[in-house]
This record gives structure tokens, sequence and C-alpha cells, in this order.
């Protein structure tokens, strides 16, 4: 069973249940009919005795010219004549007639099983049942009152057989009908089942597609339709369509790192190879090996940024979230900052006490210290950075403004793209890597951060997070 495909199963369950469907249906139409049969052959038995009755009359004497010419029987009888009228019935939808008289002998009509009723005692307007060589008869009699002479019986005599004939034949007929049924039913049945799960072959074709082509372009098209199957495919084509998105983006940050680190490499071999294959004054070993500690640093900046996005990334290294102090953390960070006082920049900062959110130190302190550093980088000599840190609506707001270059509308956005760089701030000793860092990690504490920017005024970057 097991080994078998859905389809199968399906109509093997189908065919299974609608047997048993059939097979009740039969059984029903057997029962109801051999009861309506049943009754009809009484009530036929009793019809017919009961119009026979009116048929029988006694009359004292009679004339002669009565007796010759009327159609109708007569016998003598007591003293008198009973006349049975031409319309009495002796056999009549199987139904036999007899009128007996006190001795119960028959003295008309018809019983064709007298010798084994002769001792069934006359029971008037009831029917009772009797056996004869194993076939069901039903007998009904009629005590012939209303006439001057007493033991006159009217016993009407039917066979159930006749009724079996028509079971047989209604059996027959509804045994083929049925079997029609249940064919047509168990290949409609197949057809639409072979229908309903044609949309599963072709998931199962695409989805072997792309595994054996790692095609992850792939998409299942089953046409229009809401039922669970088109859904499957909607969700199936949206996990593709995820897979294929992060192995772009997995794809592009391993071409970009290859990229980004070509460069500081390139300038440290160039820087080396000059420095050893020229005789060079002190001073100029000094700047070649100044060049080389840079390169290297930025290096080692990106290498780890890389490393804190694959964790960010994998949830099994999860960075701890507990509750955290973000006033204390950011005036630590705030005041560590202020003492770089590069290119005379005056760092200010506001920060409202006891701010709480459930949040990881290290990576929030990397965050701010991002922020902060942007706006020394790209802060004009002499500036002002200012850091608030304030609450709203159960979020902690942190903004980090500066009065600096500012940055285009339409860079707004892609800054926050891991590698972008203004095209101004290429050569800085910037890795590209910061903001989609700051990003990454507030969005990791379930937060946002926006920026709002005007060219060579300054900007300001507004990171919002829930309270703890
Ligand atoms: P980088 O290492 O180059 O600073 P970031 O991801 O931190 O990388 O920033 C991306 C780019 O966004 C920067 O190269 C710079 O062009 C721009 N940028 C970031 N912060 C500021 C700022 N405060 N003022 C102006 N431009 C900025």
């Amino acid at each position: 069973m097991k080994n078998l495909s859905i389809r199968t199963k399906v109509t093997l369950w189908f065919s299974v249940s609608l047997i048993i469907v059939v097979a009740l249906t039969f059984v029903s139409i057997l029962f109801v009919s051999n009861q309506v049969i049943q009754k009809t052959i009484k009530d036929t038995l009793i019809e017919t005795v009961e119009a026979n009755i009116d048929e029988v009359e006694y009359y004292p004497e009679i004339l002669q010219d009565e007796l010759d010419n009327d159609a109708d029987y007569y016998l003598e009888y007591g003293d008198g004549f009973l006349e049975i009228d031409d319309d009495f019935l002796h056999s009549v939808n199987s139904v036999s007639s007899a009128v007996y008289d006190s001795k119960k002998e028959i003295i008309f009509g018809e019983n064709p099983i007298a010798p084994e009723t002769a001792d069934l005692e006359f029971q008037n307007k009831e029917i009772q049942e009797i056996k004869v060589d194993g076939v069901k008869y039903y007998v009904f009699d009629r005590k012939i009152r209303n006439i001057d002479v007493e033991g006159i019986w009217l016993r009407g005599v039917v066979s159930e057989e006749q009724g079996s004939l028509q079971i047989h034949s209604i059996s027959s007929i509804s045994l083929i009908a049925l079997i029609i049924i249940l064919i047509i039913a168990i290949l409609g049945g197949n057809l639409v089942a072979g229908k309903m799960l044609r949309p599963m072959e072709q998931i199962t074709a695409a989805a072997s597609k792309i595994s054996k082509g790692n095609d992850l372009k792939e998409r299942l098209y089953i046409g229009p339709g809401k039922d669970e199957i088109h859904r499957l495919a909607d969700s199936f084509n949206e996990m593709i369509g995820r897979l294929d998105k992060s192995f772009e983006n997995e794809k592009q940050f391993t071409s970009d790192v290859s990229h980004e680190l070509r460069t500081p490499i390139a300038v440290i071999m160039t820087q080396s190879e000059f420095a050893l294959e020229n005789p060079c004054s002190e001073e100029e070993y000094r700047n070649a090996l100044q060049v080389i500690r840079r390169q290297t640093g930025k290096m080692s900046d990106m290498v780890n940024d890389m490393l804190t996005f694959v964790r960010l990334g994998n949830e099994n290294v999860v960075y701890e979230k507990k509750k955290l102090n973000l006033s204390a953390l950011t005036d630590t960070v705030c005041e560590e900052m202020s003492i770089i006082g590069e290119k005379d920049i005056l760092l200010s900062y506001e920060i409202a006490g006891d701010v709480f959110v459930n949040g990881n130190e290290e990576l929030l302190t990397r965050l701010v210290g991002n922020l902060i550093s942007n706006g020394y980088k790209y802060g004009k000599p002499s500036g002002n950075i200012r850091v608030k840190l304030e609450t709203e609506d159960n979020r902690a707001v942190l903004t980090v403004e500066d009065d600096g270059i500012g940055i285009a509308p339409e860079n707004q956005e892609r800054i926050f793209n891991r590698f972008y760089q203004v095209d101004g701030s290429r050569n800085s000793r910037g890795t590209g890597l910061g903001l989609s860092m700051v990003r990454e990690i507030a969005t990791y504490h379930g937060g946002t951060v926006e920026v709002e920017s005007q060219i060579e005024k300054g900007s300001k970057f507004i990171l919002k997070i829930p309270l703890f």
C-alpha cells in the first residue's frame, strides 16, 4: 500500500467506499421492493376475495326458466339455491378463489393447494400463511353472511412465488444498473484524481529539475486557482524565490568581498615590492609600512564585519540579548569617542536616563560607534556631531546628527547596501560595510534605522528599537 501512488490510493479508497454504498443500496432496494411486493400480493388477495364475496347469493327457490337461461351459476344448497354470478373470479392475478360449504368441501371455484389447506381453520378476514413444497402461500378467508344459510366460506389463495419472480427481475436490473454506475464512478473518480493530482506531478518535476540543474529561476505555473494545490505551488514558488534571492545575495557578497579585498592586497603588494626592490630612505620605508598597516587594518575591519554578518545570519550563533541600559552604553561610547576630536569636530550628547532595551551589548556598541565614526568621517572640519537618546511610543530613539557633507537623495537608501560607498568616499578608510551592519543590527533588535540628509548641510541617522 505504501508504495502505491496517491492517485491509486485515492481510487482504491474511493472504490471500496463506493462498493460498500452500492451494496447497501442494493440490499435496501431488495428489502423495500420485497416489502412492497408482498404487500401488493396480500392487497390483491384481499381485494379479489372481497370482490368475489358479492357474487355469491342464496335463493330459497328459483324458477326453472331462470335456471335454464341465466348465465350465472346455480348450486342446490340446503333448501334453496346458491347463485354464483358469472363475474366471480376463479383465478385472477394468480389469486384462486373457492367457495366452501359447511362440510369444508369446495362447491365452486379453485384452490391449487386444496389438500394442504384442508386442515387450515377458516379465520374470517385474516391472512394466514402456509408452506407447500417450500413455497409460501397466503390464505384469506371470508365468511359469507347476509344470506340465509350458515357455514358458507370463501377462501382465496395466492402464492408468494410470483413476488419472488418480480424480486428476481428487480434485483437483476438494479444489480446491472448499480454495477454500471459503479464502473463509471470508479473510472470518473480515477480521472478526477489524476486531474487534481497533475499539478503535484508538475511540482515534483519542477523540484527535481531544480535539484538536478540547480536552476533556482524555475517557477511553477499551474494556472489560476486558490485550492490547496495552488497554495502549495505558491508556497513552493515563494520558497524557491527566497532561496534564489539568498543565493544571489551570497554570490554577490562573495564577489564583492573578493573585489573589495583585491584593492588593499594590491596596495600592500605594490608597496612592499617597491620598498624591497628599490633602495629607500628610512622615511620611505616608514611610509611604505604605514600604508601597509593602514591597508591591513582595513582588511581586518572588513573580515571582522563579515564575520559579524555571517553570525547575524546564522541562527545557531545567537548574539545573546538581555535587559540592557542603552543610556549607559551610549554615554560610554560618546565619552570615549569624543576624545577623538578628529578634524576638530565637537561631539555633544544629550542622553535620557535609564532607557532599557532587550539587546546585545557588543552589537549595540558597534552600532552607536559606527554612526558616530561616520559623523567624524563625513563631517566638515570644526563641525558638530550631536547624539541624542530619548523614548517615544514604547521605543528608544537614538539620533546621530552631523553638519557634514550630506548624502544626495538618490543615495540615501543605497548607503545601507553592503559595500556601497558614495563616490567621494571610495578612497576613505571605510569598508562600505558600516551602515549595512547598522541596519542588520537594528533589525536583529526588532528595530529600524533611517536617514534624513541634505547635501552640504549634514545627515541625521535615526535608530528606533523597542524598549525592554
Ligand atoms: P564606509 O565604511 O564607507 O563609511 P558605511 O556603510 O558606513 O561605509 O557608509 C556607506 C556610505 O554612506 C559611505 O561611504 C558614505 O558615502 C555614506 N555615509 C555614511 N555616513 C555618512 C554621513 N554621516 N554623512 C555623509 N555620508 C555618509
